[in-house]
């Protein structure tokens, strides 16, 4: 292909694609307008950035409502605080026995054995805490947790979150891994992760290999656009599905110009399924600082809920849930089809009863 340089001058080798990290690197690669960069470098200088090359593959710059970029470009409105945000909206500093572990629940608890993300999504609850520096555990507080999970017998299931579990080296991940499939009493190892769709090249044979356990591992994936499963994302997934036998979940935030229509919802549960996963929350945003812009209110989301049930396989439905403010646990939110009426159960049906049209 002709690229403009004269025959025989030596080309300089492709530069291999980054992830951009500030906001001059989103304005040099036409993601930000020039006009957009002083509000940019503000937000970028108190909330982390990153977009990674697959998910510049998947924004739209000629969408001005890209639902892709919605979630990852630095936005002017996140210097604004809205009433009722607070910098710890699931509290989980009052849960934290020892450095990185968080125990909210009698049977289970989170390791957070780093704070870094392959992306940083812009609605974050744990936005005041996550970023590219710091926040690794060292060996010995790793060492400390791990020996918590061990002289803990209650505790059934280690949830490895952050951050993001699958930035950690193969190396590190598979001796997480190995140590807690040690414990007697640890029955199920969990990872929430963004990287599966965020940066799926991270997914090699030895990050999946340091997986392997004879535990059941779960591994829930957050995603919240039908587009995130990219035929990259869709591989890395059947690759942790084939590799150790991981059982995969979805979990979702409901975002304003995301994901808040009732097709956006049905979209992205299918590309879910459709990649073996199986939507397990839509998660109520949690009112972290500068999120409002992502709000959308519960009524809404219960309504949205209740035109995908029936018509949608049930496979597709995830709990809708909100953790509720000051750590008391995550609640379900609905919709409801059942009420007690005069002492009477009454049930919606959430179909007409009538039979499926032609084919
Ligand atoms: C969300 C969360 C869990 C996991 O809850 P599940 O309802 O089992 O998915 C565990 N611990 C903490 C602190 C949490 O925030
Ligand atoms: S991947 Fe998760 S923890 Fe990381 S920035 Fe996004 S929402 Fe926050």
């Amino acid at each position: 292909m002709f690229d403009g340089s004269p025959p025989d001058t030596p080309r300089a080798a492709p530069r291999p694609e980054r992830t951009l990290r500030s906001a001059a690197e989103l304005v040099a690669a036409g993601l930000l307008p020039e006009a957009g960069r002083a509000a940019a470098e503000a937000v970028a200088a108190r909330y982390a950035v990153a977009v990674t090359p697959a998910v510049r593959r998947l924004m739209d710059p000629a969408d001005p409502a890209d639902p892709i970029a919605l979630q990852y470009l630095p936005d002017a409105a996140e210097l604004l605080a809205a009433p009722g945000e607070t910098a710890d909206p699931t509290a989980d500093a009052p849960f934290t026995p020892v450095k990185g572990v968080v125990r909210r629940y009698p049977d289970r608890a989170l390791l957070k054995p780093l704070l870094a993300c392959p992306v940083y999504c812009r609605f974050c609850f744990r936005r005041e805490a996550v970023g590219p520096d710091g926040g690794v555990l060292s060996e010995a507080e790793l060492d400390a947790a791990l020996d918590w999970f061990a002289r803990t017998p209650a505790v059934r299931e280690a949830i490895l979150t952050g951050g993001d579990p699958l930035m950690l080296s193969p190396r590190r991940l598979a001796r997480i891994v190995e140590r807690l499939s040690a414990v007697p009493h640890i029955e199920i190892i969990r990872l929430h992760s963004r990287v599966p769709v965020a940066d799926p090249a991270r997914v090699t044979p030895a990050l999946v290999r340091a997986l392997d356990t004879d535990r059941a591992l779960f591994l829930c994936v957050h995603a919240n656009h039908a587009r995130e499963f990219s035929a990259e994302a869709r591989a890395a997934l059947a690759r942790l599905h084939r590799g150790g036998g991981a059982a995969l979940l979805g979990q979702s935030v409901l975002l304003r110009g995301v994901n808040d229509s009732a097709e956006a919802l049905e979209a992205l549960f299918r590309a879910m399924l459709a990649a073996r996963v199986k939507p397990y929350y839509l998660h109520q945003l949690d009112p972290a600082p500068g999120t409002a812009r992502f709000a959308v209110p519960i009524a809404e989301g219960r309504a949205l809920l209740r035109q995908l049930r029936g018509r949608v396989t049930g496979l597709a439905w995830p709990t809708y849930v909100l953790d509720v403010p000051g750590g008391g646990g995550k609640a379900p939110l609905g919709p409801d089809f059942a009420r007690l009426e005069d002492g009477e159960w009454r049930v919606d049906a959430p179909l007409r009863p009538e039979p499926p049209g032609p084919e």
